[in-house]
C-alpha cells in the first residue's frame, strides 16, 4: 500500500521512494511506489503531473488501493527514485479546487444553492447549481468568497468516523449519510466544513482569488463557470489586452467602448432605415412598370415575377397589398438579403389561381418552405447566388403549363 504523503502535506513538493512494481500497458509504464507525493484524480480534481527519477509521470490513478503512476519509460523495482510535482501543475489545480470549495459554500450559505456537479478540466472548471441564481446573486457570492480568500483562513484535514462526522451534518455543506467508515473532512475555520480526498492549501490565501466568468441556464439550475488564482490573473490579462486593444481601434476610452459601440450600432441602424426607405421607394416605381410588362399565362392571366434584392419578408409583406390589388395577375415576389431569400406567392382580384400550387413549385426551385392560401402564401430558403435564374426559371416553368 503507498503512503498518501499529499493527504498530510499539500506543500510536499518531492519525496524520495521505492519503486514496488512496474508495470507495461499500452506503450507506458504503470510505476508503484512505497510512498508518493503525486495525487491521483478524485473528488472533481485532476491528477497531478512530475517526475520519477527524471522519467516523466504523465497521470496518476488510483484502482482497488493501488496508486499508479503512469510513465513513459520503465523503472527497475527495488530502485530508489526522487519523485518530483510539476507544482505549477499542482498548485493551478489546488486553487480551481479549493476555490470551488469556498465558492459553493457561500452559494449555500447565501442562497442555500447547492452544487450538484464539479468539473475541472484542462481549460475550465465550472460547478453546476440546483438554483438559478441571478447575476447580482452570483456577484454576491463571489465577493464573499473572495473575503475568505483574502481572510487567509486556516484550512485543516481531520479524520473522524463516519458515527462522529454525522453529528456535524448541521454545519456541513454536504453530507452524504450512505459514507461509513473513518472519513476525511475538510475545514476552512469558521467556513466551509465537507468531506473530500483532494489537495487543499493550509491557508485559504494560497488560492488568491475566485472570479466567476460565465453563467447558463442547466437543468432548472444553472452552471457557473470560474477561476481561480493564476487563471483568474491570466483570463484578466487575456481580456484586458483585448479590451485595450478594441479601445484603440475605436480611438476611444475602455470605459466608453459600450457607450461607443452603443451608439455606433444605432447609428447603423438609422442609415439601414434610411437606405430602406430609398430602395422601397424605387422598387414601387420598378413594380409598376414591372406590372406593365408582365407575360401571361395559356390561361390568360398576368403572371408579375418580382425580385426585391436588398429586401426581406417584412419588406415583401408592405408589397402584399399592391399586388392583391392587381387585376387578373399573379404576383411571385423574391426577396434576397445577403443570408436568407424570402418569397410570396399573390393572387390579384378577379384572378383565377391557386398560390398553394405555384408555391410548391417556388420552394422547389429554391430548395425553401413554405405555404399559406389559395390568395396569399409565403416561403423562404437559404441565399444562393443563382436566384435570379432560379426566378425566370420558375416563371418559365409556370407560363409553360
Ligand atoms: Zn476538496
Amino acid at each position: 500500500m503507498t503512503k498518501k504523503l499529499y493527504e498530510n502535506n499539500s506543500l510536499l513538493k518531492s519525496c524520495q521512494a521505492v519503486v514496488t512494481a512496474c508495470t507495461e500497458k499500452d506503450g507506458k509504464y504503470l510505476v508503484e511506489l512505497d510512498q508518493t507525493v503525486f495525487f491521483p484524480e478524485g473528488g472533481g480534481q485532476l491528477s497531478d503531473r512530475g517526475t520519477l527519477g527524471g522519467v516523466k509521470v504523465e497521470h496518476v490513478s488510483e484502482k482497488d488501493g493501488h496508486i499508479y503512476h503512469e510513465c513513459i519509460a520503465p523503472l527497475e523495482v527495488g530502485a530508489q527514485v526522487e519523485a518530483v510535482l510539476d507544482w505549477g501543475v499542482r498548485l493551478d489545480r489546488m486553487q480551481q479546487h479549493h476555490g470551488e470549495h469556498i465558492l459553493a459554500y457561500c452559494f449555500w450559505k447565501l442562497f442555500e444553492a447547492n452544487n450538484v456537479g464539479f468539473h475541472m478540466h484542462e481549460d475550465s472548471v465550472f460547478i453546476d447549481l440546483d438554483k438559478d441564481l441571478t447575476e447580482e446573486e452570483l456577484l454576491q457570492a463571489e465577493h464573499m468568497a473572495n473575503e475568505i480568500i483574502w481572510d487567509n483562513s486556516p484550512v485543516t484535514v481531520e479524520y473522524l468516523d463516519s458515527t462522529e462526522a454525522v453529528k456535524l451534518k448541521d454545519k456541513m455543506r454536504k453530507f452524504n449519510e450512505k459514507l461509513t467508515g473513518i472519513l476525511r473532512i475538510v475545514s476552512v475555520e469558521n467556513a466551509d466544513i465537507c468531506t473530500c480526498c483532494g489537495t487543499h492549501p493550509p491557508f485559504t490565501g494560497m488560492v488568491g482569488s475566485v472570479k466567476i466568468v460565465r453563467r447558463e441556464k442547466h437543468k432548472g439550475g444553472c452552471r457557473v463557470e470560474f477561476l481561480c488564482g493564476k487563471r483568474a490573473l491570466l483570463d484578466a490579462d487575456m481580456k484586458n489586452s483585448t479590451l485595450l486593444q478594441v479601445a484603440q481601434g475605436l480611438s476611444t476610452k475602455p470605459e466608453l467602448v459600450p457607450e461607443y459601440l452603443a451608439k455606433q450600432k444605432a447609428d447603423l441602424l438609422s442609415q439601414i432605415d434610411d437606405l430602406k426607405a430609398k430602395l422601397l421607394a424605387v422598387s414601387e416605381k420598378e413594380f409598376v412598370s414591372a406590372c406593365a410588362e408582365a407575360p401571361a399565362t395559356a390561361a390568360g392571366v398576368k403572371l408579375l415575377a418580382f425580385p426585391m434584392e436588398g429586401c426581406d419578408a417584412k419588406d415583401i409583406k408592405a408589397f402584399l397589398p399592391k399586388a392583391a390589388a392587381l387585376e387578373n395577375t399573379i404576383s411571385i415576389l423574391v426577396a434576397v438579403a445577403p443570408q436568407r431569400i424570402s418569397y410570396a406567392v399573390v393572387l390579384g382580384t378577379a384572378t383565377e389561381g391557386d398560390c398553394r400550387a405555384i408555391i410548391k413549385k417556388v420552394n422547389e426551385v429554391y430548395g425553401g418552405r413554405g405555404g399559406g392560401k389559395s390568395d396569399c402564401a409565403q416561403g423562404g430558403s437559404d441565399y444562393c447566388a443563382d436566384w435570379k435564374e432560379k426566378l425566370a426559371a420558375v416563371t418559365e416553368q409556370i407560363l409553360k403549363e
